[in-house]
This record gives structure tokens, C-alpha cells and sequence, in this order.
């Protein structure tokens, strides 16, 4: 668990008496960005083990406590907004989706064409149509099997249960192809699974989203993560998604690293924004703070410890104020 996950926990027993009109007086920026994957009523495999998503009902419960204090901007009005000195009354939100789950077109859009809220959708073209199953979700499927199966397959490993699902979840970009031995040895086919449930977008589903105002734009090509990457494949990983975004007119003047921007050097940022005029931001993930690549923001991840939008806000603020007194509240890079 990491310290900020720590920190929430204990300290959001004692938020909870306070009003959220008290946290908002100490908000250190006036822009938010928020990142989510997907909500949905049902048991999500291939995602359960990763992260713990919303339900419908607590998705559009956090939509209707954000609208009560916050703007939600389109991409046109964020980006105006973040090079022109605009004043507001309420400070703004930027919602954005990562990885491109069908939830997104099935349950996300439908709620928010109804609440006229604009999204991002930050998607890897190299599973779009469901051609392949990103290895992070093999990862949750392959844990699920061990926890619902722990006592049948038990016999047939040389591993233990629980030593192997430590395993699994610590393998290694570069060493997926070792989620495929195990799921192997546990039966399970991917293909099979992918086919059977298709997760991702579709082609249809990504145009049709922006026929529908909203934003499609990129997350690397295959979700890889990038501190495991040399600076030269980080870049080639970011360029093809970019150029698909080109090719397919979505937006090519963004960019969301998978998972994180941590370790990510100022080199790969000059080298980035060099190759391509078009690009405005890129967006890590590291919660409120700055960071010392002013083009590179970070989004609030909103789906942590099952938290209420309010009170991961709540959360986040307070955590930012102690990372200040520490001087610790800006990314700074090599
Ligand atoms: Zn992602």
C-alpha cells in the first residue's frame, strides 16, 4: 500500500466532520483533472484485481456532489483556459477515462450526454476492436482464478496459491509473456475470454464517441510501463499512439501515461514536445501536485480504497497541504 493510500486511511475518519466548503478554501489549484476507468454493477474480472472501480449509482453520485462546486470543461475551454487568465466563480473540473473499456460507451456516456458533461477518453490503439487482452488484465484475471479455484488447482502447482498470485501480480512489462505460461498452467484461455466478453472499445464505439463530442486521444500504444521502457522506446511507444491519433483525427495535442509518469525524465519530455509541435499536455496520474515540467499535469485518481469523490477530495487536499509544509508538493524530474 502506498503512503498516500496510508494516509487516507487514517485520515478519512477525521475529514468527516468537516464540511467540504472548509477543504475547498485551501484548494491549491482552480483546475482539477480527474481520471477514472469505468464504473459498472457488475463483477469486472480482468479489472477487479487492479483497482477498485464504482458502481453505476456511486459514479453519478460523485458527478452530482462535483457539480454542486465545480465547472466541468470540454477539451476546447480547458485548453483556452489553461493558456488564457480566464475568472470563474466555482473552480473546474477536466474528467478524463483511461484504457478504453467498453464501460465507457455502454454506461459512462450515456450518463454523461444525460448531465452534459464532457470527457477525455485516453485509449492504446493496439486494443482497440479487442485484438488482444492488455497484460494488466490478464494479471487480474489470472489472480481471480487462483482466489475462486485456490483449493482445486492447488494440487496440480508447484507454487502455492498465495506465493503465486504475488508473483503474478509483480511480473513485469517486459516479462508478460510470462502471464501467458501461467495461465497456461491454470487453463485459462485468454482469446477465448476476450472473445466470449469483448472489454475494450470498439473502432464504431471510439467514432461514434466523438461524433458525440467527446474527446478520444492516446495512452501509449500497449500500456506499458514506462519506468521500465529505455528513454528511446518510451518515446516510440508514445509516437505510434500519437500518430494513430493523427491518422484517425482524434486528438493528437495529448497524451496520459499508462499507470505512471514516475522516474520519466525532463529529456523525454523536450524530445516528446520537439517531435511534436501539435502536443499541448501530457498528464500523469501523481494526484494534486506540481510538477517541474509545467506541460505535464497531474490528474486526481479517483479510484482509490472505493473513497467517495467527496471524500477523496477532501483526502487530497489534506494530503497536499502536508506534502507543502514538507516541500515535497512538486515532481521534480532528472
Ligand atoms: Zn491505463
Amino acid at each position: 500500500m502506498s503512503t498516500k493510500s496510508k494516509f487516507f486511511r487514517l485520515s478519512n475518519p477525521i475529514i468527516q466532520s468537516f464540511s467540504f466548503e472548509k477543504f475547498l478554501q485551501k484548494l491549491p489549484f482552480r483546475d482539477l483533472i480527474l481520471v477514472y476507468h469505468l464504473a459498472s454493477d457488475e463483477e469486472v474480472k480482468h479489472v477487479k484485481h487492479l483497482f477498485p472501480y464504482r458502481s453505476v449509482k456511486q459514479f453519478e453520485n460523485d458527478l452530482d456532489f462535483l457539480s454542486q462546486y465545480f465547472d466541468f470543461l470540454d477539451w476546447e475551454t480547458f485548453i483556452k483556459e489553461k493558456t488564457e487568465k480566464v475568472s470563474r466563480k466555482k473552480p473546474t473540473i477536466l474528467l478524463t477515462f483511461d484504457d478504453g473499456y467498453c464501460e465507457f460507451y455502454d454506461i459512462i456516456a450515456p450518463i454523461l450526454k444525460r448531465k452534459g458533461i464532457f470527457a477525455v477518453q485516453f485509449i492504446n490503439p493496439k486494443f482497440i476492436d479487442n485484438q488482444d487482452l492488455m497484460w494488466r488484465n490478464k494479471v487480474s484475471l489470472l489472480v481471480k482464478e487462483l482466489v475462486d479455484h485456490k483449493r482445486s488447482k492447488d494440487k496440480m502447482l508447484k507454487y502455492k496459491p498465495a506465493e503465486l498470485q504475488k508473483n503474478i501480480l509483480s511480473v513485469s512489462f517486459q516479462n508478460q509473456n510470462q502471464l501467458d505460461e501461467v495461465a497456461q498452467l491454470l487453463e485459462i484461455d485468454f482469446n477465448d475470454y476476450l472473445k466470449k466478453n469483448p472489454i475494450y472499445l470498439t473502432t464504431e464505439q471510439v467514432r461514434q464517441l466523438k461524433n458525440d463530442g467527446f474527446g478520444i486521444s492516446s495512452h501509449g500504444w500497449d500500456h506499458p510501463f514506462y519506468n521500465q521502457l529505455s528513454l528511446a522506446d518510451q518515446l516510440k511507444n508514445t509516437q505510434k499512439s500519437l500518430n494513430f491519433m493523427k491518422e484517425n483525427q482524434f486528438l493528437n495535442d495529448s497524451f496520459a501515461f499508462p499507470f505512471t509518469d514516475h522516474l520519466v525524465t525532463n529529456e523525454f519530455f523536450d524530445s516528446i514536445f520537439n517531435q511534436n509541435p501539435d502536443l499541448k499536455f501530457t498528464f500523469g496520474a501523481a494526484g494534486l501536485k506540481l510538477d517541474n515540467y509545467a506541460r505535464n499535469l497531474q490528474r486526481i485518481p479517483m479510484e482509490i480504497g472505493n473513497y467517495s469523490a467527496k471524500e477523496l477530495l477532501k483526502n487530497e487536499i489534506l494530503y497536499y497541504q502536508i506534502l507543502q509544509k514538507f516541500k515535497k508538493n512538486k515532481i521534480i524530474r532528472s
